[in-house]
């Protein structure tokens, strides 16, 4: 593979930074994933608009200019051959003698992009639909943040995996917050689309933006509000969204099944929908 790192195309294997990197030493960090059909950007301003706010807020100063970014992206589609995947965008603070306090003066963001592929329009559990369990949500406050602060979520995912199951929703006072690497949602018995409203609890999916959207434009009912446990295991259907997956079904929660135990009609639905925008829309 060809990567980027801070200004330079490289093979996957010379891709080099500091050991000092202050997301290496405390996660401070951020970034974007982003999806890759047909050799193009799916929801790629979305993306952009976020990795800024996660930025200010972090006060990390931007690497590059947005024409930058989309050209490092586009350009590494071309020399991956990327016809289907993700490209994976890091900013971290930058290399600093460690200490807690903010590094001032003259330090400089890391800009690390690299591609992986993968199917993402035919996945098995578009067909199956996923497994999954609930765990409790142990991770920070500012979930708003797409911080590479990703422990947490990995030894959940990794606790599914040890149970048998695809993956976990979290839960905080009873109620789901997202999926690991996902935002979650149910159809309850009167047919609305629930989900979790936005706030510091939750990612901000850029995903979740435009299948609610595409939602209320199919004329489904949409409420987003913290829906509990019990409701999810009581629901009609589940699922979830996300960059990589676009929308996948939940067909089972901490060993119950949701409905009938397969792929609900919405889901199906907004998957194939949310596919066909996000292909005229790609950059
Ligand atoms: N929630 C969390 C915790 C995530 O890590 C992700 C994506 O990685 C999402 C939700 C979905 O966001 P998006 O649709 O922008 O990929």
């Amino acid at each position: 593979r060809t990567v980027y790192v801070n200004g330079v195309f490289c093979p996957e294997n010379q891709g080099v930074v500091s050991i000092f990197d202050r997301g290496f030493l405390f996660a401070d960090g951020v970034y974007e994933v982003t999806s890759v059909l047909d050799g193009k950007l799916i929801d790629f301003s979305g993306h952009m608009a976020r990795l800024r706010r996660s930025m200010a807020e972090l006060s990390i100063p931007a690497p590059a200019s947005e024409d930058e970014l989309l050209s490092i992206h586009r350009q590494l589609v071309d020399k991956n051959a990327l016809a289907e995947g993700m490209i994976y965008m890091q900013v971290s603070r930058g290399a600093a003698d460690r200490d807690f306090l903010f590094p001032s003066g003259d330090i400089r963001p890391s800009l690390v992009l690299f591609t992986q592929t993968g199917q993402l329009r035919d996945r098995p559990a578009a067909r199956t639909g996923l497994r999954i369990v609930t765990l409790p949500d142990l991770r920070w406050a500012r979930r708003d943040i797409k911080t590479v602060q990703l422990l947490y979520p990995s030894m959940a995912k990794t606790e599914a995996k040890r149970r048998g199951v695809d993956d976990a929703w979290l839960v905080e006072d009873g109620f789901v917050t997202e999926g690991t690497s996902n935002n979650a949602y149910i159809v309850n018995a009167e047919g609305a689309l629930v989900t979790r409203p936005l706030s510091p609890a939750i990612l901000p999916g850029i995903t979740r933006t435009s299948v609610l959207r595409l939602a209320a434009e199919t004329g489904l009912a949409v409420e987003e509000r913290p829906f509990s446990v019990e409701e999810a295991l009581a629901a009609r259907e589940a699922f979830i969204t996300s960059a990589s997956s676009f929308v996948l079904p939940v067909v089972e929660i901490d060993g119950q099944k949701i409905g009938e135990g397969v792929p609900g009609e919405i889901a199906r639905r907004l998957r194939a929908i949310y596919i066909d925008e996000a292909v005229r829309t790609a950059v």
